[in-house]
């Protein structure tokens, strides 16, 4: 059973007189005809970013680097809405700040919950100009004995056209800013009531540890880039994102335990590997290049060997940090003894995890799933070899949930059609943006 709970109908609407409340609330009213400028979400941002928007509204520079850290606390330990609660900010600067800025998140348009406690959400990004409504994407939290799994977005549909990804179907509408990427963090935790208790003591519950069991008190322990997008085509964002999120002094989730998931850009790698430091997950799926050929059209131009290589040379690997590999099970596709026993030899050498990932049917698929007799007498193969407990259980399947099959129906523009409309079809400047 699926409870899907509507959050755009009027009751659940915030209040119009709580500006800081939700996106809906947050242009404020146009005075005879001139629109107000819009007030930008602080929810999201870096330190960098925060900054920037303190300069902006006439902080000295002597004050930035305490401010930052204010509004950092109230805004990833304490999960603040409004400025008005943050009590250690001078009540001048509160004003001030309400007066440019809000702390909206990524607006919530509606919440799945499974039966088994996964939980799906549809969000809407704010627009990004006149003619965008809002890109939406979809995130998914996945309650597990010992840890909670939250799987982000980190573009608007994808490039890469995966034949067995129901994302691939969707056109790219654009990047996610880095604030839309920790956005998603936000709405989670928000959701899950996964805030820090107010008080006297401001502990963060920091989780920079690699310990397995789970850290006391926090819903959301792990964050994965494996909803829509590719990750290391929006490097930068997911850069600063993964910065923002893994932060001590903010939501504190160590790069332990953030784990980017790609395709296979081999030469952006290494480079992640020493710029962003998070986990590493390559969607595989394939051990022949003629059969990931058909699978990741990316293959085409980052072959097997190429990727293997380039995780062969993954700064910091070891037992205790491996790679993890992602290989969707398709029946008749890629899922034969042999194909298990090549997997195998292919990986030696390489710290390695693999992830056995039962493929999850979309409306027009042409793969179907792998038998369960099939898919065991692989992860036999595998686990004889030396990896453990291989194969990813389903969830959420009620409430198509998978990562990497997220899609919305909704916003669907091109980047260029967007792009033309809002330079009002002029050329020159669509090609300057
Ligand atoms: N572009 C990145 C992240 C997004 S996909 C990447 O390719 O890794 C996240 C994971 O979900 C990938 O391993 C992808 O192959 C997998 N996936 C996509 N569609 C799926 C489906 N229908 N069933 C099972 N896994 C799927």
């Amino acid at each position: 059973m699926t409870v899907l709970i509507d959050l755009n109908s009027p009751a659940r609407r915030p209040a119009a007189s709580q500006p800081e409340a939700g996106a809906a609330a947050s242009q404020p009213d146009a005075v005879a005809g001139v629109a107000a400028p819009v007030r930008r979400s602080l929810a999201g941002l870096s330190r960098d970013g925060l900054r920037e928007a303190l300069a902006d509204i006439g902080v000295p520079d002597r004050e930035l680097r305490m401010r930052v850290a204010q509004l950092f606390n109230w805004i990833y330990v304490r999960g603040a809405v409004s400025f008005e609660e943050m009590t250690t900010i001078s009540k001048v600067l509160r004003a001030a700040l309400a007066e440019r800025y809000t702390l909206d998140r990524p607006e919530v348009i509606s919440e799945q919950i499974s039966v088994d406690g996964t939980r799906k959400w549809l969000l809407r990004m704010p627009a990004t100009g006149p003619h965008d409504k809002g890109a939406e994407i979809e995130c998914v939290y996945i309650p597990e004995a010992d840890r909670g799994t939250l799987c982000v977005s980190s573009q608007v549909g994808c490039t890469l056209t995966c034949t067995f990804c129901h994302t691939g179907t969707q056109r790219l509408v654009r990047n996610l800013t880095d604030a839309e990427i920790v956005g998603q963090v936000m709405v989670a935790r928000d959701r899950l009531g996964d805030w820090s208790v107010p008080g006297p003591n401001k502990a963060s519950k920091a989780i920079q540890h690699d310990d397995d069991a789970a850290p006391a008190g926090r819903l959301v322990t792990n964050i994965v880039l494996m909803g829509m997008g590719e990750p290391l085509y929006n490097f930068d964002n997911v850069k600063a994102a993964v910065d923002t999120m893994s932060d001590g002094d903010g939501i504190g989730l160590g790069k332990r335990r953030i784990t980017l998931s790609t395709a296979g850009v081999a030469p952006m790698i290494g480079k992640a590997g020493e710029e962003i430091g998070a986990m590493l997950a390559i969607s595989l799926h394939a051990t022949t290049n003629e059969i990931r050929d058909g699978l990741v059209p990316l293959n085409k131009k980052y072959k097997i060997d190429e990727v293997l290589e380039a995780c062969r040379n993954y700064p910091g690997l070891s037992n205790a940090k491996r790679i993890t590999f992602e290989y969707v099970m398709l029946k008749g596709v890629n899922d034969s003894p042999a194909h298990a026993r090549e997997l195998v030899r292919l990986l030696k050498g390489i710290p390695a995890k693999i992830n056995l990932i039962p493929f999850n049917p979309w409306p027009g698929t042409k793969y179907e799933c792998s038998d369960w007799d099939t898919i065991e007498a692989f992860s036999e193969i595998v686990f004889r070899a030396g990896y453990a407990s291989p194969v990813r259980t389903p969830r959420g399947r009620d409430i198509f949930a998978a990562c990497g099959q997220l899609k919305s129906e909704t916003e669907k523009l091109r980047a260029r059609a967007r792009l033309m409309l809002e330079t009002g079809g002029d050329p020159a400047a669509e090609a300057a943006s």
